[in-house]
């Protein structure tokens, strides 16, 4: 299997499609003997994957299974869900207790994992530990829009490997830059996609669309460029692929990539976003927010766009980080916000309690 070589293989049973990829592409002859083997599946929230947010585990039981029958024996799943989950409720919800029990693999909650410090592209990062210390590392994400980063892919879910506190800071800094450099400390050695089912506009799913689909490529870049040339986007909307590149992580070329397609897409799916997220967001003033309180935010606006009643908001919504110690006045969401006149409190708050904050701002005419 070459780096510019990225197998995609389309179908409704991701078990013996996962199989199929794996044996195509000689995974096996890739991995040095004896090797620990890191498995990274994207566990983001406590949802299953049929809401699109999260890996499937049968993808996770044919990876094990294949390199078990290859002899590698020494192999730990590990994540850690976003800021504001539990990741052992994650593993149970998701699947993946079972998994364990039955292939005896362990499961490292990374939340608990001893975390180093690592520097790369002039950014010190917070890195836990185990999935730095691997042999082998293969990354599983699910292929699905985000409400901040247009799309999360490979590169994003590498931030399953660094502590809550760095999750934090990464928003503070912007998240691209960072997320580039996260990949230049320790980037995977080979990247399984699920593309079976994503939600297309929420990293957090919710709103799944089936997509029958499963990537298998070495270069994080690579296939993240590819991706993001399947969902529309353009280059330049999703500047860490771009950034990730240029600190040397892997290649933009698509266009000379070896696209191995073993059957064909008979779905005729499309996977361009709605882009609601986008759309959205003109109500909202943000300031390094978190990934969690972004979402339960976007999440409430989409509920009262169903009601009809987005037109009732006066002034943008704070949120984030940067409103810690200080007072906009308006309405806030997030705990880094109460300094607003009226805020949700929690870290990060949930969509309900925010979407009941708005309701009643609208319905007293948004006076406060
Ligand atoms: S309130 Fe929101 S933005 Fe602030 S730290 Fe918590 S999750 Fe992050």
């Amino acid at each position: 299997m070459d780096r510019e070589d990225i197998f995609v293989i389309y179908g409704k049973k991701p078990k013996a499609m996962a199989r199929e990829l794996l044996e195509r592409a000689g995974v096996a002859d890739e991995i040095p003997e004896g090797a620990s083997i890191g498995l990274k599946p994207n566990l983001v929230v406590s949802k299953s994957a049929e809401s699109g947010a999260t890996t499937s585990p049968e993808i996770v039981e044919a990876l094990i299974e294949y390199l078990k029958e290859h002899g590698f024996g020494d192999i730990t799943i590990m994540e850690s869900s976003w800021v504001g989950d539990d990741t052992r409720r994650a593993y149970r919800v998701c699947g993946y207790e079972e998994i364990s029990k039955r292939y005896g693999v362990p499961l490292l909650d990374l939340k608990r994992d001893k975390a180093i410090f690592h520097e790369a592209g002039g950014l010190k990062i917070e890195y836990c530990d185990t999935p730095f210390r691997v042999d082998y590392l293969i990354n599983l994400p699910v292929l699905k829009g985000h409400c901040q980063t247009a799309m999360t892919c490979a590169l994003k879910n590498m931030k399953g490997c660094i502590t809550d506190r760095e999750k934090r800071r990464f928003h503070t800094l912007g998240l691209h830059k960072p997320i580039a450099c996260l990949n230049k400390v320790r980037a995977a050695d080979l990247v399984l996609v699920d593309g079976m089912r994503g939600d297309l506009d929420f990293e957090e799913g919710g709103n799944p669309v089936q997509m029958n689909r499963m990537l298998l490529c070495k270069d994080s870049v690579l296939i993240d460029a590819y991706v993001a040339q399947i969902m529309g986007y353009d280059l330049e909307e999703i500047p860490y692929i771009t950034l990730a590149a240029e600190l040397g992580v892997g290649s933009l070329d698509v266009e000379s990539a070896n696209i191995v397609e073993m059957n064909r897409d008979e779905s005729g799916v499309s996977l361009t976003s709605s882009r609601r997220a986008r759309a959205l967001a003109k109500y909202i003033d943000e300031s390094d927010a978190c990934s969690a309180c972004y979402g339960s935010l976007i999440h409430a606006l989409a509920r009262l766009e169903d009601r009809g009643m987005l037109r009732g908001i006066r002034g943008k919504i704070h949120i984030g980080q940067g409103f810690k110690g200080k007072e906009p006045g308006g309405m806030g969401v997030g705990v880094c916000a109460k300094g607003c006149e009226k805020c949700v409190p929690g870290c990060p708050p949930k969509a309900i309690d925010i979407v009941r904050m708005l309701e009643e701002s609208i319905s007293s005419g948004g006076k406060r």
